[in-house]
């Protein structure tokens, strides 16, 4: 049984990225990324925090805005439209979910979409869908990463991700469907009936619902790749959606939590700024 280790892959993308950062330095462009965090949510601060610490680690010059949970969404949309027009911002980030009333959507429409560095904006998703990405969303992007490195077979075989989210679930079935990569993707949510059935017949489970361990050895086949997606907060600590010590006893592949999808989606977000960079610098 392999341990996907999202860990030891961030790091190699990572400097992956910084390769390509140093190189566009010497070209006399500083590559740049911003995050806007809104309100004190502690878990928003630990992430925006990582994705500081990463931009740093790989050359990259970060800008930090913040502003109060009781601004107006016109505000937020002004501010996001002000690091649209900044030459020194090449991507930006909108730490979601957004506190209160305002809108998220909404914000992550208002990012010029060749500064999007979380590639959520409707147009980023649209090009995922063409086949021809730009900015691809970070954990589907990440996820893929491992994917790959682990070269895990994909071609002809059943996927079944549970779970629909525009941040997850759904990118990442359209990447696991598209050419080249080739799976047969079954798209589970919460209205799906027969579910330990489906997981069970599948070569390539990806669960991303936010239920602690909501998949279970019974749900998995002996030999199947495991992505655990799942971020969740009890009391117990951080568990994931994958039944981990049990699942493990059954699967070829897994990813554990943490340490297995969440690193990754930091380095995702470093590689789509480098790259709206190059974009922007051709
Ligand atoms: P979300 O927007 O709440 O979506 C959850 C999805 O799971 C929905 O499509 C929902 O179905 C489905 N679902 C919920 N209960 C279900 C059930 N009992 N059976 C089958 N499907 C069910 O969550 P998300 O943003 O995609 O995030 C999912 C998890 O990943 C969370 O724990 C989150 O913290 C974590 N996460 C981790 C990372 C990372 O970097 N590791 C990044 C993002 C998110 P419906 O559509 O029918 O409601």
């Amino acid at each position: 049984m392999t341990i996907i280790d999202g860990k030891a892959v961030a790091a190699l993308v990572r400097e992956q990225v910084a390769e390509r950062v140093a190189a566009l330095g010497e070209q006399g462009k500083r590559v740049g990324l911003a995050t806007l965090l809104v309100g004190e949510d502690e878990a928003s601060q630990v992430y925006v925090r990582s994705k500081h610490r990463a931009a740093a680690e790989v050359g990259m010059y970060s800008y930090d805005v913040e502003m109060n949970a009781d601004v107006s969404q016109d505000d937020v949309v002004g501010q996001i439209e002000s690091l649209n027009v900044d030459s020194n911002i090449d991507g930006m980030i909108v730490q979601l979910p957004l506190p209160g009333a305002l809108d998220g959507n909404a914000a992550v429409e208002a990012i010029d979409p060749k500064k999007d560095a979380d590639g959520l904006h409707p147009y980023n998703l649209g090009l995922v869908m063409l086949e021809r990405p730009l900015a691809i969303p970070a954990t589907p992007y990440g996820i893929m990463r491992l994917l790959e490195h682990y070269e895990i077979e994909t071609e002809g075989k059943t996927a079944v991700v549970v779970g629909r989210s525009f941040l997850v679930g759904r990118p990442l079935g359209i990447l696991l469907g598209s050419k080249g990569v080739d799976c047969t993707v079954i798209q589970a949510h919460s209205r799906t009936k027969n579910m330990a059935e489906l997981t069970a017949s599948a070569d390539i489970v990806v669960a991303a619902v936010g239920r602690p361990e909501f998949i279970t050895k019974d749900m998995v086949k002996p030999g199947a790749t495991v992505i655990d997606v799942g971020i969740n907060r009890t009391a117990e600590g951080l568990v994931g959606d994958v039944a981990y010590d049990e699942v493990s006893e059954v699967a070829g592949a897994i990813t554990p939590v943490p340490g297995g999808v969440g690193p990754m989606t930091v380095a995702s977000l470093l590689v789509n700024t480098v790259t709206l960079a190059e974009s922007r610098s051709t």
